[in-house]
C-alpha cells in the first residue's frame, strides 16, 4: 500500500514539475496565493455545517460562522451589492441556484447563450442515453425547456434585434447572460428591457469575468438590469475552486437563500470559503491592478499573434474586452493541423491551451474533437508577473511551432528557460512565496 502512496506522490511531485516549466493558458484557469492555499488546507476541510450563517445544523460552528459572515461581506463589497451566498460549490451549482429560484421545474422556459458559439455546458439544452436512461445538463435534469439568443457572428456577441424577436415569442421565465468563449460584454441592459415586457428574471453567469466585473473593467450586470449573478470563485478571480451567487434585489434574498440550501446540497467547502475570503482581501487590495493587467495582456497577446499571421477573431473591435482571446487556426490547416492538432503540438513543449468550436465550425462539418478554433487567457501569466513583452515572447513560440514547424522538443526547452523567472505570484501580501511549491509533503 505504502508504494501506492509513494507513486500518488510522485505522480504530484511530476506534475507540479512540469506545470513549474510551463506557459498556462487556460482561460478558465488561475493560481491562488499561498495565504489562500494555507486557509483551504485548514481544519475548516474536516467539518459540516450546513444552512445559513447562525441557522447550522452541526454544532462546532462558531469559527466557521465568523470566517463565512467575513467572506459574505467582502464578496458584497467587492459586487457592491446587498445578497451574497458563497455557499455554492461550483459555477455550475451557482447556476443551478439561479435556474432554481427563477424557473419552475419541468418545461420552465429559459434562455441562454448557444453552445457552439459560447454558452457552457451547464446551460446546454442537449440530452445524452444509454439505453433507455436519458442524462440531461444542468438546465435539462430540472426539466427545463432551453432556447438560444440569435448570435451576430462576425461581433462574437449576441444578436439584439433577432434575440428580442426569440425572448416576445418564447416568453421565457429566465434569461441567462454570461458563457464560456466571452470577449465582449453582453447586451444585458437592451435584452432585460425586453426580458421585462415578458415577466422574464434576468441572470447573468459571470463564471469567467466575475474578477473583472469586481474590479471594474467589465460591465456591471447588477447596475445594468441582471437579478442575480452566478460565478465560479476561480477564472479571472484566483480563489479556490468554488462558486457564488449575488444580487443586488432585497426583495430575492430569501429566495436564492431557499433554491440553495437544503434544496441542492447538503454541506458546503468550509475551508473553500475561507480561501475565496482570503481571495477577496486579495483583490480588494490589488484587484485594480491586477484585472487592468490581465485585460491589457490579452489584447497585446492577440496583436502579437496577430502580427505573426495569426487568424485572432474581432480585430475591428480590438480581439477583446475580456482576458480571452480566440484565434481560428483554419489557415495553418495544410501546415499544423487544426485545433485538436494545434492544442496538442502546443503541449508537446509545454504551452497549455485549450481547442475551441467557432461558431461556424458544426456547420462546416468540424466537431469538439478537432475544431478551427483556440481559446486562451492571460489571468494566470499576468498573476505570475508577465507583462506585454512576454505576451510578444508566447506569441514567437506560437509561431515558432505552428508558423516555422519548429520541433516541440527544442522549445520545450526555451519554454522552460523563459519560465524560470516567473515562478512567484504577484498581486498578494506574502512575500517572497514560490508559486508551484503549495503543494507540501512532508
Ligand atoms: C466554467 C464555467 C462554469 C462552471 O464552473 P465550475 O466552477 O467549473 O462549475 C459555468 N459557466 C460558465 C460560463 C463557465 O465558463
Amino acid at each position: 500500500m505504502k508504494s501506492t502512496i509513494e507513486e500518488i506522490r510522485s505522480i504530484l511531485m511530476e506534475h507540479h514539475d512540469v506545470i513549474s516549466k510551463s506557459i498556462p493558458l487556460i482561460a478558465s484557469e488561475n493560481v491562488t496565493s499561498p495565504a489562500v492555499d494555507e486557509a483551504c488546507n485548514s481544519d475548516f476541510s474536516h467539518r459540516y455545517a450546513e444552512g445559513w450563517v447562525g441557522q447550522r445544523v452541526y454544532a462546532g460552528c462558531k469559527y466557521i460562522d465568523q470566517v463565512e459572515e467575513i467572506c459574505m461581506e467582502l464578496t458584497k463589497k467587492y459586487f457592491r451589492c446587498c445578497f451574497a451566498d458563497v455557499r455554492p460549490i461550483s459555477g455550475v451549482m451557482a447556476n443551478l441556484v439561479l435556474y432554481n429560484a427563477f424557473t419552475s421545474r419541468n418545461h420552465g422556459r429559459m434562455m441562454v447563450m448557444p453552445i457552439p458559439k459560447g454558452g457552457h455546458i451547464s446551460h446546454a439544452p442537449y440530452e445524452t442515453s444509454t439505453g433507455n436512461k436519458i442524462y440531461g445538463t444542468a438546465g435539462t435534469v430540472r426539466g427545463l425547456d432551453i432556447k438560444y439568443f440569435a448570435f451576430d457572428e462576425e461581433n462574437m456577441n449576441l444578436d439584439v434585434d433577432k434575440s428580442a424577436e426569440i425572448i416576445r415569442e418564447f416568453k421565457p421565465e429566465m434569461l441567462l447572460f454570461g458563457g464560456s468563449v466571452f470577449l465582449f460584454p453582453h447586451p444585458v441592459k437592451e435584452l432585460s428591457e425586453v426580458g421585462r415586457e415578458v415577466g422574464a428574471k434576468i441572470g447573468y453567469d459571470g463564471a469567467h469575468v466575475a474578477g473583472l466585473i469586481g474590479s471594474g473593467y467589465f460591465q456591471d450586470p447588477l447596475r445594468e438590469g441582471a437579478d442575480a449573478m452566478s460565478f465560479s470563485c476561480h477564472k479571472t478571480l484566483p480563489g479556490p475552486q468554488t462558486g457564488t451567487v449575488v444580487s443586488d434585489r432585497e426583495d430575492l434574498k430569501e429566495d436564492l437563500k431557499n433554491a440553495a440550501f437544503p434544496s441542492l446540497f447538503s454541506n458546503h467547502h468550509l475551508h473553500n470559503v475561507a480561501g475565496f475570503a482570503v481571495a477577496l482581501v486579495e483583490m480588494l487590495e490589488f484587484g485594480k491592478e491586477y484585472h487592468k493587467k490581465v485585460i491589457e495582456n490579452a489584447q497585446a497577446f492577440a496583436a502579437a499573434l496577430k502580427e505573426r499571421g495569426f487568424n485572432v477573431l474581432c480585430e475591428h473591435l480590438g480581439f477583446t474586452k475580456s482576458h480571452q482571446i480566440v484565434v481560428d487556426i483554419a489557415n495553418f490547416e495544410k501546415n499544423a493541423g487544426l485545433g485538436g492538432d494545434i492544442e496538442r503540438t502546443l503541449e508537446e513543449a509545454n504551452i497549455i491551451i485549450n481547442r475551441n468550436l467557432l461558431p461556424w465550425d458544426i456547420r462546416e462539418g468540424r466537431s469538439y474533437m478537432n475544431p478551427s478554433g483556440i481559446r486562451m487567457g492571460t489571468s494566470e501569466v499576468t498573476r505570475l508577473g508577465m507583462g506585454k513583452s512576454e505576451m510578444n515572447d508566447i506569441a514567437e513560440f506560437f509561431k515558432k511551432l505552428i508558423v516555422d514547424k519548429k520541433p516541440p522538443k527544442k522549445v520545450k526547452e526555451e519554454v522552460a528557460e523563459f519560465k524560470k523567472e516567473f515562478q512567484e505570484i504577484k498581486f498578494c501580501f506574502q512575500s517572497p512565496n514560490k508559486a508551484y511549491e503549495y503543494l507540501k509533503f512532508y
